[in-house]
Formats: structure tokens, C-alpha cells, sequence
């Protein structure tokens, strides 16, 4: 019990001083100074630090260099692209958190991404990528490709990442079909009938990749293609403020004027009526004209639920191609392909034992390198298979080797919560019932391999949409609610350390 009120107040005074220090800092000067972007920085560390081992934090965190705060936009450097990817996809909301306990809440995020640190300049050194990409409501202040007050947008980001191509794209059987349709599209955008081309696949095996690895050569052929990637719920939140903003129609013709329109996500889309029936209207539009539709789901479409049986009949109309988990060969050549890459020769019997180890996706394939990259150029340690086990089991343990079973979960969150399990699988509507049956969904989600639909079934056998709603349910108060958010972080710290 004692613990409780600790964590609590290191957390609740960390951030009532932060968002004092930002004040000030802002009052003053609206360029923090290198050495005041340090100390605020510092004391975003001490926040994470706190919701994390020491392994977790030395790796992920310790690298990263503070570089600015200019005008409510912090900049950090990280030292290359996968640890972006890794940051964003994992400690997302924890740094989101930090940074604006520290910073301030309507702070923005940015990252300077070291790409090639023997170029001379900075610009082909780094690339500047955005920050709290998955999160809900803060992706509202960061920029978005549609801009009200320049609707007619000759200028616009595609929003595309560089780093995904075709060329470092590895194709194995579980790829393939999807990565020759990818192509096809590139080559001859809307003109196959691959339209829409759909990729559907679990998490982490490249969909993300390939979609934008079309835009990208599609771009690199015609400079002039009006090429944009998005996702549906940043599509969802750019038309709900365009409706707020009366800029509707310029909304609507922003998009319906893309040559290729790639909408990552689109399971997201569901329940969200509105951005539907808009999106309907722009698929149609597009696909009329003769324009390539690309979409990336987790659920394959005819299984998407929530979402208006016209949509989901469109989302078929082409091709749907669906990626599986890579095997062993394939993880091999991925595992060689990225260090050599990150510019390190991996001994046979480390390649193999990480492809051995690391099963489930290419995204833990690529943290277990750039752990170990981490290891041997900041702690200067040679590569052992000793030092490889380590990290492949503190990489592998982080994400969901030992996940823990939806039991332990419930059990934990009904301790928290003084709730019973039964009504924590039942169907009480009582906020405070409802509040922690959402969370023990949430953090089966988080701290699980589970699907949405599995976890339902866990749950006196909701269904998937139901579980998601729930997930987006805490996500949004781990950002607007302090109390809630502080609770929920105890209740993690309390499950992870299970583990
Ligand atoms: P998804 O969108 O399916 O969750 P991503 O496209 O984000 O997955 O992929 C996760 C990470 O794995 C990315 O960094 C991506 O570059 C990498 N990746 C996935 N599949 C491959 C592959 N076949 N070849 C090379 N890299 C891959
Ligand atoms: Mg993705």
C-alpha cells in the first residue's frame, strides 16, 4: 500500500514541476536554451525511467539526445530509424505522457532520425520523422496533410517515410503474393485490377511497408503523382475538425484530388459513421477517375466489423492479399539483410539463433538488432552468442515472449479495481465496472498475444469491435484523464513487474 502513494506522488509531483518548469521556461523565452531543453528533458527521463527496467531504459532512452523546444515542438535525436520505429511503436503513450507533464499539453513532438551519420550535411545526415504517430489525440496538433486554409494544396507532405522501398523490402513465400501485387500497383497505378489493392496481415509483417513502399516508387517515377499516405484515424480526425472548421467540401476535394490515395489501418474506421460516409464518397470518386486506392488492414475485409456493408463491398472490389508470419529461412535472410544494413556481420550462429528465437514478427526480428547494436557501439561489448541470448530474451520478454494470461490480468485489475471477476466479465453498465473491465481489455491487448477477438471471448464473449472500443476508451484517458491515466500507469507498472 505504501508503494501505491509513492509511485503516485513521484509521478503526480514529477508532473506538476514539469508543467511549472515549462511555464516558465515559456514565459521567458519561447527557444528553450540548449541547457533548459536538458533539464526538461531530464526530468521527462525520470518519469519513464520510473515505468521501466533499468535494461528497458538504458536502451531505448539513454541514447536519445534532446535537441530543442521551439515553439510548443520538441525535437529529439535518435540514432537511427529503428529505434524511431521502436519508440513510437512501443513507449508511445509513455512518452507522450512525460512530455506533457513536462512540456506542457499541447506540446509536439519530432524526431531527427540519424539515417547516415558520415553524410556531411544535416539534411541528408538525418530525416525528420513526426512524433506520437499512434496516439489518438494528439496526432490533432501535429501536422496534418490537410491544411484548411490551403485546401487547393499544390503543396502538400505525401506523408510517406523514405526508409520503406521495394528494394529493402525481403520477400519470402509468406509475402509473396502481396509484394507482386504491391509491384504490379507501383508499376501501372490504377490501370490493373488491383483497385483497391488491399494487404491485410497481424501485426509488424509489413504492411505498413509495402503500401508505402508503392508511394514511394510511384513518387520516385513521377515526381508530379499526387501521392498521399494516411491512416483512418488521422483521416477521421482531420474531417471532424474540417466540419468544425466549416472546411468540409475543401476537405473532401483534397482528397478526392490524389492520383493514389493509401489509407493505412482501415479497420479503425469502424463506428465512425460520419468519416464513412464521407470516405465512401471519395473512394468512389477516386475509383470512378480512374485513381489507385491502396488500403492496409489487420482484419481481412470481408471481416471488418463496424464498418457500412457498401465500404466493405468496395474494400473488395480489387485485390485482397493477405501476409503471414515469415519462416525460418525468410527471418534468416531478414535477420542478415538488417545487420548488414545497420552495418554489422553477424556470425552465422547468431543469425540463426535470433531467427530462431524471435518468431513472431519482423518488427522484434529488427529490436532484438537494434538492441544489440545498442550494446556493442555505446557499452562497447563484442558480439558473444552470451551477450545475443541476453538480449533477444530482454527484447523478446519486453514485447510478448511471456505474456501474461488474460487470468492474471483479470486478477490483477480486479485487485485494483475492488471489482469481481464476474462482473469484470459481465455486463454491468456501472462507470466504475465498466472502467475496469475496459482496462483489463486494454491491457490484454498491451501485455498479451491475443487478438481483439480472442480477448472478447475472454470477456463473457464480447465481440471485436467491442474490445477495440474499449482500447481506444483507455487510450483517450490515459491522455485527457490525470487521475484515471495515474491509475492505470500504477496498475501497469504492477502487471509488468508479474511478468
Ligand atoms: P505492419 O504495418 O504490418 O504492422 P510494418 O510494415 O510496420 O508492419 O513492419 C514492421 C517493421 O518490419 C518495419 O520496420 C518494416 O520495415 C519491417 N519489415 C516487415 N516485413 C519486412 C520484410 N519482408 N522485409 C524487410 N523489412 C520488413
Ligand atoms: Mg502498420
Amino acid at each position: 500500500m505504501a508503494k501505491k502513494t509513492n509511485a503516485l506522488n513521484l509521478f503526480g509531483q514529477a508532473a506538476w514541476e514539469g508543467v511549472d518548469t515549462a511555464r516558465k521556461a515559456q514565459h521567458r523565452d519561447d527557444n528553450a536554451g540548449v541547457s533548459e531543453i536538458m533539464t526538461l528533458w531530464k526530468q521527462c527521463l525520470e518519469i519513464i525511467k520510473d515505468n521501466l527496467s533499468v535494461q528497458v531504459f538504458r536502451t531505448w532512452f539513454e541514447p536519445i539526445k534532446a535537441l530543442s523546444f521551439e515553439e510548443g515542438e520538441v525535437t529529439l535525436q535518435v540514432p537511427s530509424q529503428f529505434y524511431y520505429e521502436w519508440l513510437e511503436e512501443h513507449y508511445n503513450t509513455l512518452l507522450q505522457k512525460s512530455v506533457y507533464q513536462v512540456f506542457g499539453t499541447d506540446t509536439t513532438l519530432k524526431y531527427q532520425v540519424v539515417i547516415d551519420s558520415k553524410k556531411e550535411s544535416l539534411e541528408q545526415r538525418t530525416i525528420t520523422l513526426p512524433g506520437f504517430r499512434h496516439s489518438g489525440v494528439s496526432a490533432i496538433q501535429t501536422k496534418l496533410p490537410f491544411v484548411p486554409a490551403s485546401s487547393s494544396v499544390e503543396h502538400f507532405s505525401s506523408y510517406l517515410n523514405p526508409r520503406y522501398t521495394f528494394d529493402n523490402f525481403i520477400i519470402g513465400d509468406s509475402n509473396q503474393l502481396a509484394c507482386s501485387a504491391a509491384n504490379a500497383v507501383a508499376e501501372n497505378s490504377g490501370r490493373t485490377r488491383f483497385n483497391p489493392l488491399v494487404l491485410y496481415s497481424g501485426n509488424g509483417l509489413g504492411k505498413t511497408h509495402l503500401v508505402q513502399a508503392i508511394g514511394n516508387r510511384i513518387l520516385k517515377k513521377n515526381k508530379r503523382a499526387r501521392v498521399i499516405y494516411t491512416t483512418s484515424e488521422r483521416f477521421t480526425m482531420e474531417f471532424v475538425s474540417a466540419i468544425q472548421n466549416n472546411s468540409h467540401s475543401a476537405f473532401s476535394a483534397f482528397y478526392r484530388s490524389m492520383d493514389v490515395l493509401i489509407v493505412d489501418d482501415i479497420q479503425f474506421f469502424a463506428n465512425k459513421e460520419k468519416t464513412q460516409d464521407n470516405f465512401f464518397h471519395t473512394f468512389n470518386a477516386l475509383h470512378q477517375a480512374g485513381k489507385q486506392l491502396i488500403f492496409g488492414s489487420d482484419i481481412p475485409p470481408k471481416e471488418l466489423k463496424d464498418i457500412d456493408e457498401r465500404l466493405i463491398s468496395r474494400f473488395q472490389w480489387g485485390l485482397t492479399a493477405d501476409i503471414q508470419p515469415p519462416d525460418l529461412e525468410m527471418r534468416m535472410a531478414i535477420v542478415q539483410r538488417k545487420s548488414k544494413d545497420e552495418g554489422i556481420t553477424l556470425p552465422f550462429y547468431v543469425v540463426e539463433y535470433i531467427a530462431k528465437q524471435v518468431t513472431s514478427n519482423v518488427r522484434e526480428i529488427e529490436g532484438c538488432l537494434i538492441s544489440l547494436i545498442a550494446k556493442v557501439s555505446f557499452d562497447k561489448r563484442s558480439i558473444t552468442l552470451d551477450l545475443v541470448k541476453e538480449v533477444v530474451q530482454s527484447v523478446v520478454r519486453e514485447v510478448a515472449r511471456k505474456p501474461l494470461s488474460v487470468d492474471e490480468i483479470k486478477a490483477e485489475v480486479s485487485s485494483h479495481f475492488n471489482v469481481s471477476l464476474d462482473l469484470l466479465a459481465g455486463k454491468t453498465r456501472k462507470h466504475e465496472i465498466v472502467l475496469a473491465r475496459q482496462a483489463a481489455m486494454y491491457f490484454a491487448k498491451q501485455l498479451t498475444t491475443l487478438s481483439l477477438k480472442s480477448i472478447g471471448s475472454n470477456f463473457g464473449g464480447k465481440d471485436h469491435s467491442t474490445v477495440l472500443h474499449s482500447i481506444n476508451t483507455i487510450e483517450n484517458y490515459l491522455v485527457t484523464d490525470q487521475t484515471v491515466s495515474q491509475s492505470l500507469e500504477l496498475l501497469r507498472k504492477n502487471l509488468t513487474r508479474k511478468r
